[in-house]
């Protein structure tokens, strides 16, 4: 079993941003000088599309101000000196709860997804009904959380489904694996759910879901598929998935699906079966660093604290990512909490940073062949470079799903994925009301909010 480790050691500070998602800051809840508890909720906000956040630590409060955040920002954090003295809050596990209580323990323990929506507005997105449940396992194996074997990963997620699916009120789920990942996928095969034995199906062909709930006659299944990559693969995997297709101004929710990472999965097991809220999470080390591995740390752990339990730094640094080399965020500092959206740590020496000028497109195509939405990277971003942005949307440039596989290969050192970016930021900027203006002859993504198979 892949095996993550636990950093013991306490830092000197702990940094918990009051925001660690996508909506609105929580209010602090403590002042300078206070005294927390591990657990203890230490900011709040009110509105609907915002999670609680809690204290990873017991120790004293030093200052609320604006601290770094691995997102690029500064953001309103709650420091923490922690004590040498453990003291917990008490956890209560939460026994038969209805739906709509468990939307609320989701809220208050402050579980998030790792691309920043709070969960239970994924779950019950305001004036949308959620049908199906996903898990999505293809790219996160074993990143949830510390589990003693692969048999207690397999069926903690499987239950992790059921609470999610009831928070949704949605009648079918899925956990979604990597075909690659025999060992997961060894470990879901042949558990017994409800009386059955699971068998874990490969997604071939066209066929999609439907297919397999009605093949297997359940409503829970574990299917396994290649590696998506990227920060906005969600379109990508409801299509490849349920064949429903996702609007550029949409997300999954608006075709009936809520998709849930492994992480979240895990913290909403844990709080309801120990009522513990989010405050630990894994952390993937690679690169230059003494020791990489999987590592459980406290949110709001300094990324230099989790350097450190991984041996430090190897040779010179060239460059710190957050989150993916390929489409994550360089830090300008190691003084960065780890927050509920934080998934990897790399770091790169000086050699291995590109910089190399980029050079003329030499139309070798390559960007065309790696694009799994079938885009034209090396057109799209000759416009989006001349500020052509209809002729960008006109070559369906928002249905990118920002993977970069076309930045790494481009042998001219070409930055497609940014000038990506930058035309889609544009075009966001420009017009209230994309999906009016979207046109609907489109490839596999964009075609409006209608569900269907
Ligand atoms: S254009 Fe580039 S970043 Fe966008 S989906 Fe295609 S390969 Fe990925
Ligand atoms: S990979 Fe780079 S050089 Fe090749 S066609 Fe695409 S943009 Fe041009």
């Amino acid at each position: 079993m892949t095996n993550v480790y636990v950093m013991e050691k306490i830092p000197e500070k702990i940094i918990i941003p009051l925001k660690q998602h996508d909506g609105c800051l929580c209010t602090p809840l403590v002042n300078k000088g206070d005294m927390v508890s591990m657990g203890q909720k230490i900011g709040e906000c009110e509105c609907y599309d915002s999670a609680a956040v809690h204290s990873s630590v017991c120790g004293e409060v030093i200052s609320i101000e604006k601290a770094a955040n691995p997102n690029g920002t500064k953001v309103n954090s709650v420091i923490i000196k922690p004590t040498e003295d453990v003291e917990c809050v008490d956890f209560t596990p939460v026994k038969d709860v209805s739906a709509s209580k468990l939307v609320d323990v989701i809220k208050d323990a402050g579980i998030v997804e790792h691309y920043g929506t709070p969960t239970h507005k994924v779950l019950r997105p305001e004036g949308k009904q959620i049908d199906t449940v996903l898990i999505n396992a293809t790219s996160s194996e074993w990143i949830g959380g510390h589990y003693d074997t692969s048999a207690q990963y397999a069926s903690q997620m499987i239950d992790a489904l059921k609470l999610l699916m009831k928070a949704a009120g949605a009648s079918k789920g899925a956990v979604v694996l990597r075909n690659d990942d025999l060992e997961s996928i060894n470990a879901f095969d042949h558990l017994r759910v409800d009386g059955k034995l699971l068998t874990v199906a490969p997604l071939m062909g066209k066929r999609k879901l439907s297919y397999y709930f009605k093949d297997m006659g359940s409503d829970i299944i574990v299917v396994s598929q290649e590696r998506i990559y990227g920060q906005k693969i969600l379109d990508l995997l409801t299509y490849n998935l349920t064949g429903r297709r996702v609007s550029f101004c949409c997300d999954p929710t608006d075709v009936g699906v809520a998709i849930c990472g492994v992480k979240s999965a895990k913290a909403l097991y844990d709080a309801v079966h120990e009522g513990r809220p989010y405050i630990e999470t894994v952390v993937s080390v690679s690169g230059k660093v003494n020791s990489p591995k999987k590592i459980l740390v406290k949110i709001g752990t300094p990324f230099k604290d989790v350097i450190d339990a991984c041996g430090g730094y190897m040779g010179d640094t060239g460059k710190l990512i957050a989150n993916g080399a390929v489409t994550g965020v360089a830090q300008y500092t190691d003084d960065v909490p780890v927050t509920k959206m934080t998934t990897s740590i790399t770091v790169l020496s000086a050699d291995e940073v590109i910089r190399d000028v980029s050079i003329d497109c030499t139309h070798c195509a390559r960007c065309v062949d790696v694009c799994p939405v079938d885009l034209i990277p090396s057109r799209i971003t000759a416009f989006a470079d001349q500020g052509r942005f209809d002729e960008c949307r006109q070559m369906n440039i928002l249905n990118c799903v920002e993977c970069g596989r076309c930045s790494a290969v481009c042998p001219s050192k070409i930055h497609l994925l940014q000038l990506i970016r930058y035309a889609k930021n544009s075009i966001e900027n420009a017009y209230e009301d994309l999906s009016s203006k979207e046109s609907p002859a489109n490839l596999k993504l964009g075609c409006g909010c209608s569900g269907g198979n």
